[in-house]
């Protein structure tokens, strides 16, 4: 009895938690779950191209791209202006490229980015191709873009307590929260052939160092 107790205890907790942060993401004052992040600095630039809310649900996918475009200083901020300004229907939360990120979507908005999962995803944009090799994801450009994005994906699980984890086809499909590639979401829903960030994405290292700076684990730096 004392362990059931216990059990019961524990998940009412977890769910509390999580309806806390969604009230405060609503109320839109809240240190958790607010629409941007708070311990990283981004360029606000918007977007034409989002839906309003996120259908009464907490966004609980992180969704890792590429822009298939180049790698360079400015590359956040070129992608961020196409969703500003473009005709074309596309927008992710937010780019980063190696030493900027650009926010285009409030978090508590649904961005247009990986059909099927937008509804509960927030999109990160990396400058790049899905096309790159091992090699190419571990230069200097990269490793210092990845880095970058790594201290934003923390701020972002922290606030919407998001797992540091990458999602099985299955876990994604069954409402699973933690992270997944656009081609997963690909994959699993069948409305996009997009397949970034590849397959030689480093997710080991990437997750590792998204857990290295989450507030939860107090080893944020
Ligand atoms: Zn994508």
């Amino acid at each position: 009895m004392a362990s059931t107790g216990q059990k019961i205890a524990i998940l009412t907790g977890a769910v509390l938690a999580s309806t806390v942060a969604w009230v405060e993401a609503i109320a839109g004052g809240g240190v958790i779950g607010g629409g941007s992040p708070s311990r990283v600095p981004v360029t606000w630039m918007g977007s034409r191209h989002y839906t309003a809310g996120r259908g009464g649900r907490a966004p609980n996918l992180i969704v890792i791209h590429t822009i298939e475009g180049p790698k360079n200083a400015s590359a956040a901020e070129s992608t961020g202006r196409m969703f500003a300004t473009s005709a074309r229907e596309a927008s992710a939360h937010y780019t980063v490229d190696s030493d900027s990120i650009v926010q285009s979507v409030d978090e508590r908005n649904t961005g247009w980015h990986a059909p099927g999962a937008n509804d509960r995803g927030i999109g990160i944009e990396h400058a790049g191709y899905a096309k790159q090799t091992a090699v190419e994801w571990d230069d200097p450009y990269n490793r210092a873009m990845l880095a970058l994005s790594a201290r934003l994906a923390a701020d972002i699980a922290d606030r919407w307590n998001i797992p540091t984890r990458r999602l099985s086809q299955a876990e994604l499909l069954a409402g699973y929260s933690g992270f997944v590639s656009h081609d997963d979401v690909s994959r699993a829903y069948g409305k996009s052939n997009h397949w970034d960030p590849g397959p030689n994405f480093p997710w080991a290292a990437y997750l590792a160092q998204v857990d290295a700076a989450r507030y939860s684990t107090g080893r944020y730096a």
